[in-house]
C-alpha cells in the first residue's frame, strides 16, 4: 500500500516562512481534506509537493512510497503514481485534450517499463470513451484544443479527466484557486467519488466547506498558521461550517511572526 508521510515540512516563499512544521500521512484508499482560512499555506503545500521552484523547502522530508520525493523532479514525483493538480496550466495550441491524455499515459508507461511501446489507439479510445462516461462527459471534449479558451469549469474538466485516466495512487487537489463555481466542484466531486477504492488515496485542500457535501472526507484537518493544527472526522468539517475558524484560533494561538 503507497503511502504520502509528510514530516515536520518548512517551506520559505521569497525568504517568508509559510509552513513552519507540517506532519501529514495519505494513505492509499483513505480520503483527506484539509482547511484552512487564506493564507495559511495551503496552496504553498500543493505547489511545494509538485515541486514548484519557487517553494524552498528548508526542513523536513516528503516520503512516497519510502522514497524522498523533494528530490525528483515533478514528472517524476508523477510517475510514481502521485497526481498532482495544476501540472500543466498552459494553454497548448494544436494539441487536443485526447493526444495530450495519450502522451501523458505512454509517458507513464515508458517511465515503468522503459520497453513499453505506448497504447494502441483503439485501446486508448475504449479508455477515453469509458472514464468520459464515468465523470458524464460530452465525447467532443476530447477534440478540443487543451486549455485553450478553457473555461475554470473546463480545466477543471480537463485535470479531473487526466487523473481517471492516469488512475494515480494518491492525488492531491488544491481547490482554492479560480472561484470554482458549483458545476466545477461536482466535476472535481465525480472524479473523486469515482475513482474511491482501496487503491486510491486523496488529498482535497480547499476553504470550501461545501466541497465536502459532495466527497465524504474520511480524515479532516486544519490548517492555521502554516501548520496542522487539528484533525478529525467528517464531523469537524461541520463544526467549521456551524463556526468557523475563531474557536480554532483561541485554542492555537497564532505566533507574532
Ligand atoms: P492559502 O492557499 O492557504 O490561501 P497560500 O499558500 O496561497 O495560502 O499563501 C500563504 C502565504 O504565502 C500568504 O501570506 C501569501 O501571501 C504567501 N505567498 C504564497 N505564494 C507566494 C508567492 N509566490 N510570493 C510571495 N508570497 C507568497
Ligand atoms: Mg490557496
Amino acid at each position: 500500500m503507497s503511502e504520502l508521510v509528510i514530516k515536520d515540512l518548512h517551506v520559505n516563499v521569497e525568504e517568508n516562512e509559510i509552513l513552519k512544521g507540517l506532519n501529514l500521512t495519505v494513505r492509499q484508499g483513505e480520503i483527506h481534506a484539509i482547511m484552512g482560512p487564506n493564507g495559511t499555506g495551503k496552496s504553498t503545500l500543493a505547489y511545494t509537493l509538485m515541486g514548484h521552484p519557487n517553494y524552498e523547502v528548508t526542513a523536513g522530508e516528503v516520503l512516497f512510497k519510502g522514497q524522498n520525493i523533494l528530490d525528483l523532479e515533478p514528472d517524476e514525483r508523477a510517475h510514481l503514481g502521485l497526481f498532482l493538480a495544476f501540472q500543466y496550466p498552459v494553454a497548448i495550441p494544436g494539441v487536443t485534450v485526447a493526444n495530450f491524455l495519450r502522451t501523458a499515459i505512454n509517458a507513464h508507461r515508458k517511465a515503468v517499463n522503459p520497453e513499453d511501446k505506448g497504447i494502441s489507439i483503439p485501446e486508448f479510445r475504449k479508455l477515453l470513451k469509458e472514464r468520459m462516461d464515468l465523470l458524464q462527459m460530452d465525447h467532443s471534449f476530447a477534440g478540443r484544443y487543451l486549455n485553450e479558451g478553457f473555461s475554470g469549469g473546463e480545466k477543471k474538466r480537463a485535470e479531473i479527466l487526466q487523473m481517471v485516466t492516469l488512475k494515480p495512487e494518491i492525488a492531491i487537489l488544491d481547490e482554492t484557486d479560480s472561484g470554482l463555481d458549483i458545476d466545477a466542484l461536482r466535476i472535481v466531486s465525480d472524479g473523486v467519488n469515482a475513482m474511491r477504492g482501496p487503491a486510491f488515496g486523496a488529498l482535497v485542500i480547499t476553504h470550501y466547506q461545501r466541497i465536502l457535501n459532495y466527497i465524504k472526507p474520511d480524515y479532516v484537518h486544519v490548517m492555521l498558521g502554516g501548520r496542522i493544527v487539528e484533525s478529525g472526522g467528517p464531523e469537524l468539517a461541520e463544526r467549521l461550517e456551524a463556526e468557523g475558524y475563531d474557536w480554532l484560533r483561541e485554542k492555537h494561538t497564532q505566533p507574532v511572526s
